[in-house]
């Protein structure tokens, strides 16, 4: 069985300063324990969810926004035991560890050197957590070294697009998977450079067909009601289903897929 709990839904930079919805992140666990762009409030929201922050294997950050890097380094802290023992995984985009164009690193040299392994990502590179394959996937977003992951689980792969434009690669990149979750920044009628609205979801989701579409990362016009609208019409017209994430919302993935949540 594995299990999928998102830590926080929100994204951007209004939805993240007024925490409208959290920015935690996305937590995997399958025998291992992976933490995907951990935001602002990854840390507080672990340890409010009954996680071992010192359990982790592996922190990925897909890019050099706030958004989804702020807690990376009080989570390789925890990782490594408070520094006292080289472990677990360190992934991200280029500017994330190498810093670009006015990124700085977003992970010290100080932190990164605790980790047991630091791969820098481009995509198409794939890494091994604990024997867990992971392959970094292409996106279109204003850092232009942003990924997004493939996660090969033992339930089958979860995909996760990170911030990105619709774009024939992306879409490809994504092809076949079990569970596709998508930053989906913005409803039908409100485009933003750089990021997918629900209809850019509707026609990725029309060609990828996964089992099970998942959209978070909700910018503040994409919050009251409005996400749950847009993905039921993205899964009439689908034929997938579609569900909008919630803050603290559980997924598990064995042979069906059950989904939990809190509210
Ligand atoms: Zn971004």
């Amino acid at each position: 069985m594995t299990r999928i709990i998102f830590l926080g839904t929100g994204g951007g930079r209004f939805s993240t300063i007024t925490q409208k919805r959290a920015t935690g992140g996305i937590f995997i666990e399958d025998g291992k324990s992976i933490h995907v762009d951990p935001g602002p409030g990854a840390l507080v929201h672990l340890c409010n969810k009954g996680l071992d922050p010192s359990r982790l294997d592996a922190v990925l950050v897909s890019h050099c926004h706030p958004d989804h890097y702020n807690d990376a380094e009080i989570l390789v802290e925890a990782m490594t035991w408070g520094g006292t023992k080289k472990r677990g995984v360190l992934a991200g985009s280029v500017s994330v560890l190498e810093g670009l164009n006015g990124y700085s690193p977003a992970v010290s040299k100080y932190h990164q050197e605790k980790a047991g392994e630091v791969h820098a990502l481009v995509p198409g590179d794939n890494i091994s957590i604990r024997s867990m394959k992971v392959t970094a996937t292409p996106a279109i977003h204003s850092d232009p070294t942003t990924i997004g992951f493939k996660i090969h689980t033992s339930s089958g792969v979860i995909s996760y697009t990170s911030d990105t434009i619709l774009d024939e690669s992306v879409v490809e990149a994504h092809t076949g998977s079990r569970v596709l979750i998508m930053s989906v920044t913005r409803p039908l009628d409100s485009p933003i450079p750089g990021h997918l609205t629900s209809g850019d979801a509707l026609d990725f989701v029309n060609v990828a067909k996964p089992e099970l579409a998942i959209f978070t990362h909700f910018g503040m016009k994409f919050v009251d009601g409005v996400a749950e609208k847009e993905a039921l019409l993205v899964e009439r017209h689908t034929g997938v289903r579609t569900v909008p994430a919630v803050d603290g919302m559980e997924v598990f993935l064995g042979r069906k897929i059950d989904i939990k949540t809190f509210q």
